[in-house]
């Protein structure tokens, strides 16, 4: 039995959840990349992984927006410990104050990803922060379907993939669930990670005690990958100079299914949609202090926005067009590209043990000119709202 094309498995692991007889597992397979597996001892042939599974799901729906948003939590603490503009801990703490759980991707002891259910807000902060490498899903959806089914409300927050999964996989809509999908640019490799972990850490000397990889220090379009280690040393990069954020933005380290993603674009799975804001820019007082992170928000059902009304008094946020969503936001455009020869090449390197620094250095070059093209855009910006202020 197969069940999807393999260049076409996301790796949601949702067919594990949905196997009434237990017979599917996920097995790294290749570069760190988890795969199905059947267990053809236990396999009862019954078919419903390849019915529900979505990479086989043809039937997306269009979802036109409801309203568009640039948008900021108003509290500075929660905001600078999230990636962009602190949206998702606002939404999740609403959930969770009406005795609802949450959702979402945490860090497990190995410094693996995991989706886990919390039930409190204290937990939260475990989920804060874009974990960069793909989630182990863990059977979330079974634990979803089984605490709506005992009437409690549920916000779940992941991948555009993992989102459709969730919405196959309970083949109804629920009035309880809220959906939370991020805009996408792909799911990083477990082993590129583990290697350069291991690279950071000097071959697992130094123990690690806290991972940021979008740090926002200065600030949130100058963010950098920070790595704590017990003995108080810190290793801290720009992250478009450190090796594993530059391999994850071009793509290199990226699972061969993102490369077809059919999720790129402005077609939603989530009731909200979060993104970083990448072409914002400030035509207002209030909006001038977007450097801590701006999110956009994308309203994309009823239930989106009756979400959304709930937390407006806590963020300072403004309407904004699919223009301006789209034009700094490839991952909303299409997927990322690298050609078959150079990703193959990429591979082989990393197979024969080459280290994260040298395939950076080899495949991508270090992007010297970066930092100097935030600075011009940061100047640009704060010379257009002068001149408007004053109009
Ligand atoms: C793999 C990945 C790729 C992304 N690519 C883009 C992109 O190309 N363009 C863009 O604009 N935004 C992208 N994002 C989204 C962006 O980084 C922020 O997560 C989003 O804007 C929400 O930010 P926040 O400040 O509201 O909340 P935060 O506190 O930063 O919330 C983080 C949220 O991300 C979830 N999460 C963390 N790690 C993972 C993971 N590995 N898998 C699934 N969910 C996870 C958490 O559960 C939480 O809900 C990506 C996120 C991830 C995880």
């Amino acid at each position: 039995m197969i069940i999807c094309e393999s260049e076409k498995c996301t790796g949601c692991g949702m067919c594990v959840d949905c196997c009434i007889v237990c017979a599917i597992e996920m097995k790294k397979v290749e570069h760190g990349f988890y795969y199905p597996t059947i267990d053809s001892e236990k396999c009862i042939d019954c078919g419903q992984c390849k019915r529900k599974c979505p990479a086989n799901d043809t039937s997306i729906k269009g979802q036109k927006q409801l309203g568009i948003y640039s948008a900021w939590n108003k509290n500075k603490a929660k905001r600078s410990k999230a990636t962009s503009g602190g949206i998702f801990s606002l939404l999740a703490e609403k959930i969770l104050e009406n005795d609802g759980l949450v959702a979402g991707v945490a860090w497990d002891d190995s410094f693996h990803t995991e989706h886990v259910l919390i039930n409190s807000v204290d937990e939260l902060c475990r989920l804060n922060g874009s974990k960069y490498v793909q989630s182990h899903t863990n059977l979330i959806y079974r634990q979803i379907k089984n605490t709506l089914d005992n009437g409690k409300s549920v916000l779940f927050s992941g991948t555009p993939c993992q989102n459709h999964a969730l919405r196959l996989f309970l083949g109804k809509d629920y009035t309880d669930l809220y959906l939370i999908d991020l805009v996408c640019h792909g799911v990083p490799s477990e082993d590129i990670f583990d290697r350069y972990l291991n690279e950071r850490s000097n071959n697992g000397s130094k123990i690690i005690k806290q991972i940021r990889l979008r740090h926002k220090k200065p600030y949130w379009d100058w963010s950098y990958v920070t790595i704590d280690f017990e003995n108080s040393e810190s290793y801290s990069e720009l992250t478009t100079d450190d090796s594993y954020f530059t391999l994850f933005n071009v793509g290199y380290s990226l699972r061969k299914s993102c490369s077809q993603c059919k999720y790129a674009n402005m077609k939603r799975f989530g009731d909200i949609t979060l993104a970083d804001f990448w072409g914002f820019t400030a035509n207002s007082f209030k909006q001038s202090n977007y450097l801590r992170g701006v999110s956009l928000v994308m309203v994309n059902t009823y239930k989106g926005q009756k979400l959304f009304q709930i937390i407006s008094n806590d963020i300072i946020y403004e309407e904004t067009s699919e223009k301006k969503a789209l034009k700094s936001n490839k991952s909303l455009q299409e997927p990322y590209f690298i050609s078959e020869d150079k990703i193959n090449a990429f591979w082989s390197d990393y197979d024969i043990g080459t280290s994260i620094d040298e395939l950076r250095d080899k495949y991508t070059g270090k992007p010297f000119t970066i930092p100097k093209l935030l600075w011009l855009r940061r100047v640009k910006h704060m010379y257009w709202w002068l001149v408007k202020r004053n109009e």
